[in-house]
């Protein structure tokens, strides 16, 4: 074979290897139960649902090295990381699974992490949050629900989902401050008591709290919508639980 031709294969044969690689999803892709037939018409999947957390650590430093490290509680990560001067740092991609919500339940959703996008926010679990590190958050969320199509209301606390295992981000969080920039749920200033015979349990489950333990459900909804942390529900719970269920439209 001449010598120009013996190097026009070794070139080809490469790319074809790279043509095909580029063809077919990689092998472990495939379930051998079915016959691959590939179509183009795909892309990454969407996250629908978006969870904020509190580092409830001392500086974004130490968090940056929790969230990127196999520390000793096991490792663990979020999507986004906001310092309390509003710089924004991202720690994995958008479309990829973070390991940031742990178990827990929100409505039927069973695998938090699989469907969410999770925002840390650098603070000790204590002190306020600063305007700037809000405002940045604000950003950031019209950023996702914009690019990503997740619905403005589905914000959550990830307290929310594992009331009996998590506080954060804590009731200092200003859940308001969100509403009114449009994102998140918020009771109706106006709304009317709650009808007679309103089960709050029921309105609880409706808007995704899990109900396997209680207290520890009504302490996260406290957080959220009263800025305490008691867990007895009274009238001023079932008003605000009544007219965030007629928003969902559950009533
Ligand atoms: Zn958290």
């Amino acid at each position: 074979m001449p010598k120009s031709k013996l190097l026009k294969l070794m070139l080809a044969v490469p790319l074809l290897a790279l043509l095909g690689a580029c063809a077919h999803a990689p092998e472990e892709a495939h379930n051998p139960l079915a016959r691959w037939a590939p179509s183009p018409n795909h892309e990454a999947r969407r996250p629908i649902l978006i969870v904020i957390h509190a580092t409830e650590q001392n500086s974004v430093a130490e968090s940056l090295e929790t969230l990127r490290t196999e520390n000793s509680g096991g490792p663990v990560s979020a999507h986004y990381l906001i310092g309390r001067d509003g710089e924004r740092y991202q720690l994995v991609a958008d479309e990829l699974r973070a390991w940031h919500a742990g178990g827990g339940r929100w409505g039927t959703i069973t695998d938090v992490n699989n469907v969410s996008i999770g925002i840390e926010l650098d603070n000790d679990g204590r002190s306020e949050f600063p305007a700037e590190q809000i405002d940045s958050l604000l950003v950031l969320l019209e950023d996702l629900c914009t690019r990503l199509y997740i619905p403005r209301t589905q914000i959550v606390a990830h307290a929310d989902f594992a009331p009996t295992r998590k506080q954060d981000p804590g009731m200092r969080f200003p859940w308001r401050r969100l509403a009114q920039a449009g994102f998140g749920i918020w009771p109706a200033a106006d709304a009317p008591p709650a009808p007679d015979g309103f089960d709050p349990w029921n309105a609880l489950r409706l808007l995704g709290y899990p109900l396997v333990d209680r207290a520890a459900t009504v302490r996260a909804f406290h957080r959220r919508f009263r800025g305490t942390e008691t867990d007895v529900l009274d009238t001023e719970d079932l008003r605000i639980l009544a007219s965030l269920v007629q928003q969902a439209g559950g009533e």
